[in-house]
């Protein structure tokens, strides 16, 4: 009867793909809750290096069954697009479920994506394109079209839409000056996807309540990071689904009480993607370094490719990250990546109008916020082929240990490296 959540506590791209890829292998399912193909996490195993989108990160375990859950964002065109990808690096055919509540990301919420970013021109939100934000205002318009909408009656679907067109035709025309979509544009190839899919379908709420019924170890994996989230996060430069832990149960189908355990990834600098405050945020050769040095070969948008944003470690941010996920735990990433530094600042609060402020606040004042710097001292080694808590050298120990103080939380496990293994326990011992 064990549920873990495995959620960010920052941005996003604190890791999560490589946790849960490593967790997986003890794991029986692994659900995808929210978001869509709109964000990549990055795995490095014994296939090499694969940025997944929308399938669930256990696919490379064939004992796992890889669920996409109701609150995914489902675009079928970049699911088997995925598919094909990984079946061609040698990868075995995964098993997967995908849930008959799900909705589905159509080539008109693409293009209202697009044509809205063109739109909003300076004042862009950094949409990565993927169709994301018209596909949940549909889903809450109650215009969206779910899985099972695609094996009803044909009639049926065509009247649905039209009605997810209506309004959009009128966008199309006057707001955007475009040609306007109707159903026939949105049908073609649709049903080819529906047959390849049908296979896949089947009502994962049934699936899940059973699994764990029986005693089955369920993971399910967040898509980007607590500061995403649409009500707690930086809005207006969200996400459009929530990334919480919270609603973990509610995207994949268990009861809030299934979920006993909620790990939060932290990672040990700050990155972002897109727009957005970010008040840590390092410019010039400062940030090109942490850039480089960053991630598995650069801080670079798994999905997008763009440069992510860098900055210090924001311990304002990560605490409140980590409250609002309602963290049991925590695994702190990428601390290999700091090996370079001299000297490493870390934000332990912000100076807002003359005030210190250690609460995170809310979008408006995040924008006058200055970060209060504390400075440690680095370590200056690589740390990727230690094995233990204990082989870490002192001042990597110390800032572990800082972070924890900060955070309100002690780390369990410790990710020195972007491959599969090189993560070690906490442990308790310095050296
Ligand atoms: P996710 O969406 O949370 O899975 O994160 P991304 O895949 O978008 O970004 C995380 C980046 O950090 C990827 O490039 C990973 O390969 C890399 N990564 C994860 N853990 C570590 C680590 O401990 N050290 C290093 N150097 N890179 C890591």
């Amino acid at each position: 009867m064990s549920v873990t959540a495995i959620v960010g506590a920052n941005w996003g791209d604190e890791g999560k793909g490589k946790i849960t890829d490593w967790m997986a292998k003890e794991a029986d399912y692994i659900v995808r809750f929210q978001g869509g193909s709109n964000a990549g996490h990055t795995i490095i195993n014994e296939y090499g290096k694969v940025v997944l989108n929308l399938l669930p990160s256990g696919v490379f375990h064939p004992h796992t069954t890889n669920v996409i859950g109701p609150g995914v964002a489902l675009n079928l065109t970049e699911l088997f697009k995925e598919w094909d990808q990984l079946i061609a690096r040698g990868v075995p055919e995964p098993r997967l479920k995908v849930s008959s509540r799900a909705q589905l990301v159509l080539p008109y919420h693409l293009l209202m994506d697009e044509w809205e970013e063109e739109r909003l021109a300076s004042r862009q939100f950094g949409s990565t394109k993927q169709g994301i934000a018209p596909f949940y205002a549909d889903k809450y318009l109650k215009v969206g079209i779910q899985v099972a909408d695609l094996y009803g009656e044909r009639d049926q679907l065509i009247r649905k839409l039209e009605q997810a067109l209506a309004g959009k035709t009128v966008l199309a025309r006057h707001l955007y000056r475009k040609a306007p979509w109707n159903w026939q544009d949105a049908w073609t190839g649709l049903m080819e996807l529906a047959e390849r899919l049908r296979p896949f379908v089947c009502d994962t709420t049934v699936l899940l309540r059973e699994a764990r019924e029986s005693g089955q170890k369920i993971l399910l994996e967040g898509q980007l990071g607590a500061l995403r989230d649409p009500d707690h996060g930086i809005y207006p430069y969200s996400t459009s689904s929530s990334t919480l832990a919270g609603f973990a149960s509610v995207g994949a189908g268990l009861p809030p009480h299934a979920v006993t355990r909620i790990i939060s990834v932290v990672k040990a600098y700050s990155s972002c993607v897109g727009a957005g405050p970010f008040v840590t945020e390092l410019q010039g050769e400062t940030a090109e370094q942490l850039r480089v040095h960053g991630g598995d070969a650069g801080e670079f948008g798994a999905r997008t490719g763009r440069p992510r944003r860098v900055g210090w470690f924001d311990a304002v941010a990560t605490r409140y990250g980590c409250q609002i996920q309602g963290s049991t735990e925590a695994i702190l990433t990428n601390l290999d990546v700091l090996g370079y530094l001299e000297e490493i600042p870390i934000c332990t609060a912000y100076k807002i109008d003359g005030k210190r402020v250690t609460e995170f606040p809310e979008t408006p004042k995040l924008n006058n916020a200055e970060p209060d710097l504390e400075v440690m001292p680095g370590w200056k080694c690589p740390i990727s082929g230690v094995r233990s808590y204990s082989q870490l050298p002192r001042n990597a120990q110390c800032y572990v240990e800082r972070l924890e103080e900060e955070i309100g939380i002690r780390f369990s496990w410790i990710s020195c490296g972007p491959g599969r293994e090189e993560i070690v326990p906490r442990g308790s011992i310095r050296s």
